[in-house]
């Protein structure tokens, strides 16, 4: 359980690396990160940095995530899809600015984390899903707002198939162990606007499925 004053660090942090919007910042104090870390790191849940979860894999730096919620800019009836579970913290986040949030994940062992913590928490409008997110999720198509939270060399062409026009997509593009960009897609009645946030680094997207 986040003490008054791990909350209020962790906001200060937030607010240091400028998010400012407040129904970002109200989300993420609703959404207490200790849930999403594994207990060796536990101490340290409340710091602004990524840190590493189950097979190889990292939790987001909140700074990052408040970021990149902000840059999404979700509205309340929005439909949200994520590509890159992890163990579910900004799909939590997510869930507290969105009607409905699909996120999907490639292995199935992080799925069933990320189901457990969203259980815990009592968010009931999130389905986990095991997949390879670079196919987005067709069925439930088209998103008002997709968030991938690993890095692609270019943004994956059925997740811009699958965005609602005036819909948005934000996501890291570059290579995997380089600086990658974040950047902003929006899509248009004749085609995709394309905007750079900021410099950012995320393990890669990867294709297939790990039954693990
Ligand atoms: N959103 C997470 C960050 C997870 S790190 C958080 O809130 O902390 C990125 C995740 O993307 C990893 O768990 C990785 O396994 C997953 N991933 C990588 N390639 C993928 C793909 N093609 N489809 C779905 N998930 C993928």
């Amino acid at each position: 359980m986040a003490t008054p004053e791990d909350t209020m660090r962790l906001q200060l942090s937030l607010r240091s690396k400028g998010v400012k919007d407040l129904r970002v910042l109200t989300a993420m104090e609703r959404v207490d990160r200790a849930i999403f870390v594994g207990e060796t790191f536990a101490a340290r849940a409340y710091d602004d940095v990524p840190l590493p979860i189950a097979v190889g894999q990292t939790i987001s730096q909140p700074s990052v995530v408040g970021q990149m919620t902000q840059a999404l800019d979700v509205q309340p009836r929005d439909k949200v899809l994520e590509v890159g579970t992890g163990t579910g913290y900004q799909a939590a986040i997510l869930s507290h600015l969105a009607r409905r949030v699909y996120t999907v994940e490639r292995h199935r062992a992080l799925t069933r984390v990320a189901q457990a913590n969203h259980v815990t928490l009592n968010l009931t409008n999130i389905t986990q899903i095991t997949g390879d997110g670079s196919y987005g999720l067709p069925e439930q198509a088209p998103f008002d707002r997709i968030l991938v939270t690993a890095a692609a060399e270019d943004p994956p062409g059925p997740l811009l198939a699958q965005l609602r026009i005036g819909g948005s997509m934000v996501v890291p593009v570059g290579v995997s162990d380089h600086v990658q960009t974040l950047i902003k897609v929006t899509r248009t009645a004749g085609g995709y606007d394309y905007e750079e946030l900021s410099p950012v680094r995320f393990v890669p997207l990867v294709e297939g499925v790990e039954h693990d």
